[in-house]
């Protein structure tokens, strides 16, 4: 018997599949931009066939790539050295829900969506929202530690992860998948695996965190002259609502005018052109005259000259219209071409002076780029993307990439940001953590992924840079 008549005998019959048609879509992500190659996608249905196939691997040096959803954006899930891909989709299934502790735990291919809809079904919210929630999986999102528009509010995915079941390269199975709020017993190990991006062990299950549903939420669009405003803006907001705000997001005019451009029925909401806009986004319980408060601190910073104009939606589906803005700005970045793109943080009172300072060393060296920089404003975290001077391919200015994400990531550093606010490193950015991360750290990382996976078949070359030798 062969290692992979071995593999496919632990997975069943159902559990694996080598026709080249079916792996294709699994083998490039995105943005086109990783392609990569596998012999052989497993398809597990529970943690036991997780385990039984991880353990022939680690035996045999096989070397495998978890993916979910494939919607990461930094390639972690793509098998670039012909590595056997094991994709957790079929473990979908919702194991519980417990409504006194307002938790629910699910099998990590559960889409976000899923997740989203099994605790608004039983009337409570699960916070983390993304653009891809309709193919993420949960998994993925604990894997990469995702962040999304309501990070403000309720945290990255860490902040939302209770319990985990997680299966180590060797076929051990580490059922974490306590729910206690309160768990001083030792190491807090789950957290190994969150941010880990497939490289520590296979994540199979999780025991998530429930809030309670808001009964009304506020949305509006407003148009402010800088981000420098806008910050004004966000800090006036929360000042006067009582921290009642769950998203804002900062969008600048070229991604407006991108998006009613190309995405079908998206229209302007203001009259009058802005440099700059914020989506926002505050939540709370019928009793607080959430509206009427809302209204009244927009009101103020608006004489405060923090807003120029604002529209406040009036319904259900204008704000899903607002929305729907901000979530098609990196669809109709995609079609309005070539773009570069970076995902970086820095201080949240530093995120005017970097842009001001990082946009011009850009144009320095790509002439006629066109800065998109947008997002999540409230948390520090700015998709700061260039799309090429002119619409469509232009390979020239993608040749840039490198040089251009080098000089964006040396000013992120001269703020004390991060060059990976909530993407992840993967083979994207790998190359480049020995640049931004501290030596003591980085040695640090690779002791815990040897202690892990002493036999380097997880993820292998992904996230943890080797030791440079010169
Ligand atoms: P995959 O892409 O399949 O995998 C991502 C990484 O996790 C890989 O390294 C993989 O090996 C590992 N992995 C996946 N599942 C497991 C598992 N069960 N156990 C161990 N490792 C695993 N991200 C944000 O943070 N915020 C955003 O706002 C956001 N917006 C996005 C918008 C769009 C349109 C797109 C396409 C992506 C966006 N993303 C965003 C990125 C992406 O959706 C997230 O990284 C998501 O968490 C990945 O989930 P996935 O299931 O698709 O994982
Ligand atoms: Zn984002």
């Amino acid at each position: 018997m062969t290692v992979f008549d071995r593999l496919k005998d632990a997975v069943g019959p159902n559990g694996f599949s080598e026709d080249p048609a079916e792996i294709a879509p699994h083998l490039e992500e995105w943005r086109s931009k990783y392609k990569g190659h596998s012999p052989l996608l497993l398809k597990p249905a529970t943690t036991a066939q997780v385990s039984a196939a991880l353990c022939i691997c680690n035996d045999n040096g096989i070397k495998v790539v978890t993916q979910g959803g494939n919607t990461g954006l930094v390639g972690g899930q793509i098998p670039l050295q012909g590595e056997v891909l094991l994709s957790t989709r079929r473990l979908n299934k919702v194991r519980a829900l417990d409504e006194t502790g307002a938790t629910l735990t699910v099998e990590a291919g559960v889409t976000l969506a899923e997740v989203q809809r099994a605790a608004d079904d039983a009337n409570f919210l699960f916070p983390l929202s993304l653009a891809s929630e309709g193919s993420c999986t949960i998994g993925g999102n604990i894997a990469t530690n995702a962040g999304g528009t309501h990070v403000l509010r309720y945290g990255m995915t860490r902040a939302l992860v209770l319990g985990l079941e997680a299966v180590l390269a060797n076929g051990t199975v580490l059922d974490m998948s306590r729910t206690l709020l309160k768990d001083n017993t030792g190491y807090d190990l789950k957290q190994m695996f969150i941010g880990s991006e497939g490289t520590l062990g296979v994540i199979t299950a999780a025991a998530l965190r429930l809030f309670p549903k808001p009964d009304v939420a506020v949305t509006a669009f407003a148009a402010v002259p800088s981000p420098a405003a806008a910050l004004k803006l966000l800090g006036a907001m929360q000042a006067r609502t009582g921290g009642m705000l769950s998203a804002f997001e900062l969008i600048p005019r070229i991604a407006l005018e991108f998006v009613t451009r190309h995405i079908e029925g998206a229209r302007d909401p203001l009259e009058a052109a802005s440099p700059w806009y914020v989506l926002m986004e505050a939540t709370g319980g019928r009793e607080a005259n959430l509206g009427a408060t809302f209204e009244d601190a927009l009101g103020a910073a608006m004489e405060d000259g923090a807003a120029t104009d604002a529209v406040v939606a009036s319904s259900q589906a204008q704000a899903a219209a607002l929305w729907k803005l901000r979530e098609s700005i990196s669809e109709s970045q995609k079609r309005e071409g070539a773009s570069i793109k970076h995902d970086i943080s820095v201080p949240v009172a530093a995120v005017p002076d970097f842009i001001a300072r990082a946009v011009p060393a850009v144009l320095a060296l790509t002439p006629g780029a066109r800065p998109v920089s947008f997002g999540h404003l409230g948390d520090g975290n700015i998709h700061f993307n260039f799309n090429s001077p002119y619409p469509g391919d232009d390979p020239a200015f993608l040749a840039q990439w490198e040089e251009v994400q080098q000089t964006v990531h040396d000013i992120v550093k001269d703020f004390g940001g991060s060059i990976s606010a909530e993407h992840g490193i993967g083979v994207m950015k790998v190359a480049q953590l020995p640049r931004y991360k501290s030596h003591e750290e980085l040695d640090a990382m690779r002791a815990i992924k040897a202690a892990f996976d002493p036999n380097n078949i997880l993820n292998p070359g992904k996230t943890v840079p080797p030791v440079l030798r010169l």
